[in-house]
């Protein structure tokens, strides 16, 4: 009986890894991919927050052309490409000023984000109003999109979402604004990635 099951199982693998292969190659233009790992180590941050987190998220990058995958946990055994790590603390070792995000690229196959949640509330509620779920979602999510494309090899910009300090309508704002040229900038910097999933086509 155990032995079935396993020559059963070993044969679904194998028809749909087929199955996969003859979707890919009916797409011949495909929208890069980046995979997401979303980590909250203290469990802290409300669903609904991250709800509108992750929605926010894929919406601007898809606004470039991307998908964004996401998942949540502490560890996706390296199936990520970008690690997003929220953060419930102000600092980071002896950093001056408020940080809201920080990049780590190393080692490069796992890039980390973290974002210090507590700064960003901060940041936006600068204004006197308690930042409600949605509001806090999408300042998250502009910061981590801000750190996302760092991890992508993409520096700051003197406006708009790279703009090295971000502030209450950078983070709030219903518009993002990037610089001219930005949606190729963002393609260029994945092309690395697009090319390694294309290896082995015909
Ligand atoms: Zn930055």
């Amino acid at each position: 009986m155990r032995a079935a099951a396993g020559r059963w199982g070993g044969l679904l693998v194998v028809l749909l890894a087929g199955a996969a292969a003859s979707a890919r190659e009916e797409q011949p233009v495909a929208r890069p991919e980046l995979l997401v790992l979303w980590s909250d180590p203290e469990q802290r941050v409300g669903p609904a927050v991250k709800h509108q987190l992750y929605k926010e998220t894929a919406a601007l990058f898809a606004s470039w052309g991307v998908t964004i995958r996401s998942s949540e946990g502490l560890d996706s055994e390296g199936l990520d490409h970008v690690r997003v790590v929220l953060l419930e603390r102000s600092r980071l070792g002896e950093g001056s000023g408020l940080v809201l995000g920080e990049t780590h690229v190393t080692p490069l196959e796992h890039p980390a984000v973290w974002i210090l949640v507590p700064n960003v509330r901060e940041v936006v509620e600068r204004r006197g109003e308690v930042a409600s779920s949605p509001v806090l979602g999408r300042a998250l999510a502009r910061v981590a999109a801000h750190e996302i494309l760092h991890t992508l090899g993409l520096g700051h910009a003197a406006q708009g979402l790279m703009r090295p300090g971000l502030g209450t309508s950078d983070l709030t704002s219903p518009r993002v604004r990037v610089s001219d040229g930005f949606e190729r900038r963002v393609l260029e910097a994945l092309e690395p990635r697009v090319r390694q999933g294309a290896v082995g086509r015909p």
